[in-house]
């Protein structure tokens, strides 16, 4: 008799931005003449900045000549995009190898994959609230979880304990929900935990390209001691409007081994077995995302961002609502004013004032009480919702 995954059946029935969609059509087919300002799910608004597509169009032009056609590509990357992300991290004095770098279709997809590397008796600890596809995955790998509740009073950025006891540890730093940041000397304290006890750390980076302030990590292996005990998970899906193109890095460095494997190794074998590379065209535009006019490009869309980050922040002060992120994310993570739940907060905007969030409940038990709300919108419809916020 054949028998499916079993796991499947513990998951959460019904998935966080679903029941978003479901309750939003529903009042948009109760109000059909009302417009609604999205402030939830986290997808960009803005188009690929014109070097990418520039790449596209001219990688398009390449698959058209014998001379410059490419068939598959290699599993772990084309060599190209390799050393320019690996490149990228040297040139902000991290040490990268070029083979340490390897290239994906995108985070989630690694979040999930790189979980074969590891026994399924190894616990994942998850900091919530957190981005529900950490969770899931791990529920459908029939993992056990440790949850790890954050709240205001640590700034959402919980430290290991005494008590602490994990193999597998994820850290989302900008955070998404919570826009938090761990700064150095936290993320130290990670590192010597995962060191001290052989954990390894998955570092999710996706929203690293949001950090303005100097002083923070943009990534773990910033941090002394992180090469041993840490993978590091990236995307262009935010960075630069990849979220439709499609493409991502991961970074596992020659240093990490448990039990005499080197996982770097081990990726390589699982990539070339699993996959067959990531498309020519789109790594061959995502290269254009590394050059200096690229960064340029990209930078100005991530500041069309931050200004929609910087005028919910105004409202959010007019109303006296208290908040985290914003700054060096693209999130805005608030506490529901007047003690209101996250589901009760989310039909008051939308049913007051048309303007849909994130419920905080759909990022953990300890994300009840809290709310969500991108940046990726658009400036007009940022600044309309700015405008009805500040009444609250
Ligand atoms: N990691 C975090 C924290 C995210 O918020 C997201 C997307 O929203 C991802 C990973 C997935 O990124 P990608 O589009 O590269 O799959």
């Amino acid at each position: 008799m054949l028998i499916p995954n079993m796991n499947y059946s513990h998951l959460k029935t019904s998935y966080l931005f679903y029941n978003i969609a479901q309750r939003t059509k529903a009042y948009l087919a109760e109000h059909p003449d009302k417009k609604l300002l999205r402030l939830g799910i986290g997808d960009v608004s803005l188009p690929l900045c014109d070097a990418v597509i520039k790449g596209l169009h001219q990688a398009a032009e390449d698959q058209a000549d014998a001379s410059t056609f490419n068939g598959y590509m290699p599993e772990c990357g084309a060599p190209f995009l390799r050393t320019a992300v690996a490149e990228h991290y040297r040139g902000r004095g991290v040490q990268v190898a070029d083979d340490e770098v390897f290239i994906s279709s995108g985070a989630s997809d690694e979040l999930g994959d790189i979980l074969d590397l590891f026994d399924r008796s190894n616990r994942s600890l998850i900091i919530e609230p957190a981005y529900p596809a950490y969770v899931d995955a791990n529920v459908m790998a029939g993992r056990e979880i440790v949850h790890v509740p954050s709240s205001l009073d640590n700034g959402f950025l919980p430290l290991p304990d005494e008590n602490t006891a994990a193999e597998l540890i994820y850290i989302c730093s900008p955070n998404n929900p919570t826009g938090a940041v761990f700064d150095r000397e936290k993320l130290k304290a990670w590192v010597d935990f995962a060191n001290a006890g052989g954990s390894v750390i998955l570092f999710d980076a996706a929203y690293e390209a949001f950090i303005e302030d100097e002083s923070l990590p943009r990534s773990i292996f910033e941090i002394e001691g992180a090469r041993t005990c840490a993978i590091e998970i990236c995307s262009l899906s935010k960075t630069a409007g990849f979220t439709g193109t499609r493409l991502g890095y991961t970074v596992i460095p020659h240093e990490l081994e448990r039990c005499g494997m080197k996982l770097n190794d081990m990726w390589v074998r699982n990539r070339t077995t699993k996959t067959n590379g990531v498309s020519y065209i789109i790594q061959r535009a995502a290269c254009e995302v590394f050059t200096p006019e690229g960064q340029r490009q990209i930078h100005e869309n991530i500041n069309i961002y931050k200004n929609n980050a910087k005028t919910i922040m105004k409202a959010l002060d007019a109303a006296g609502i208290e908040y985290t992120g914003g700054k060096n994310a693209p999130y805005i993570w608030l506490r529901c004013p007047g003690g209101m739940g996250s589901w009760e907060f989310f039909d008051k905007l939308l049913n007051e004032m048309q303007i849909v969030g994130t419920p905080g409940e759909g990022f953990g038990r300890c994300g009840e009480g809290f709310f969500r709300f991108s940046t990726f919108g658009s400036p007009e419809d940022t600044e309309e919702a700015a405008r009805r916020l500040a009444k609250l």
